[in-house]
């Protein structure tokens, strides 16, 4: 479980501070996807770093399982907007990473790192490097890495934003594929009104300057083929795109 409180964030701004966040409160439930949208600048990377454990400075308390976020001793899956990929590392040791630095590596790591690059659609390609893939291929490297950790969260920061719009599709289901064999508790931002509610049980709802939480809604509409087709996906997604609209033109 992911449990944020109060959180503030500024960034110093030459003499004064620039306010990012502002009391921001949400509750991710242990294996569910939580979608944080709203429109750019609103801090969305700024929240995900602090749950991530790369921010220090800031207002508020942020829990992971009941304790304060500390990388070392937590396992914590981030998959940065870039990938995150290491271009002088091979596809096998990109993967690889999260276990070697914690030291665990074992003979089934690279049976199960086997197993997930053919349910990824990466077999073959593990002695390439990330240069040598397609967007979508290194993507698919990204998700690999992040699940071969077994992470105790994963944070994913617009993981599909820099594909195309078929690709991302079926990256939204490659995810949706392996999220549903472990459940992960998962934070998941992005600024696509259709990928939050394919993917996220509960949706965030931020608007911007300084960023803060507009609303947070439950949603039933996650994780079905089925329901992504129904005109109900579709009359939803009209509604939340209009309020992410006025929540950003209130703010200019
Ligand atoms: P989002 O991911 O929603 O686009 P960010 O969290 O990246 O938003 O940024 C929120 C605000 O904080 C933006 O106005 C951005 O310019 C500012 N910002 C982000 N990182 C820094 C930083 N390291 N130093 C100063 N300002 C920053
Ligand atoms: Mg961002």
């Amino acid at each position: 479980m992911i449990e944020v409180a109060h959180l503030s964030v500024s960034y110093p701004a030459g003499p004064k501070t620039n306010t990012v966040l502002h009391d921001v409160s949400l509750t991710v439930p242990q294996g569910t996807v939580c979608a944080v949208i709203g429109p750019s600048g609103c801090g969305k990377s700024t929240l995900l770093k602090v749950v991530a454990g790369l921010i220090h400075d800031y207002d508020g308390q942020v829990r992971i399982n009941g304790a304060s976020v500390n990388p070392r001793s937590m396992k914590i899956g981030f998959m940065p907007q870039n990938y995150g990929l290491l271009p002088w590392k091979s596809v096998a040791d990109n993967i690889r990473l999260g276990c070697s630095i914690r030291h665990e590596l074992t003979a089934d790591t690279d049976r199960e790192m086997e197993q997930l690059c053919e349910r990824l659609g990466i077999h073959g390609l593990e002695h390439r490097y990330p240069r040598e893939l397609s967007g979508g291929q290194q993507q698919r490297v990204s998700l690999a890495r992040a699940f071969l950790l077994h992470p105790d969260i994963l944070l994913m920061d617009e993981p599909f934003s820099a594909l195309d719009a078929i690709t991302r599709e079926e990256m939204q289901d490659v995810f949706l594929n392996l999220w549903q064999a472990s459940n992960i508790t998962t934070m998941l931002v992005t600024h696509y009104v259709e990928e939050a509610l394919y993917l996220g049980q509960q949706i965030v709802r931020m608007s911007s300057q300084p960023g803060a939480v507009s609303e947070i809604m439950d949603n039933s509409l996650s994780g079905s083929r089925e329901r992504r087709g129904s005109p109900e996906f579709f009359a939803m997604g009209q509604q939340l795109r209009l309020k992410i609209k006025a929540g950003r033109e209130q703010d200019e």
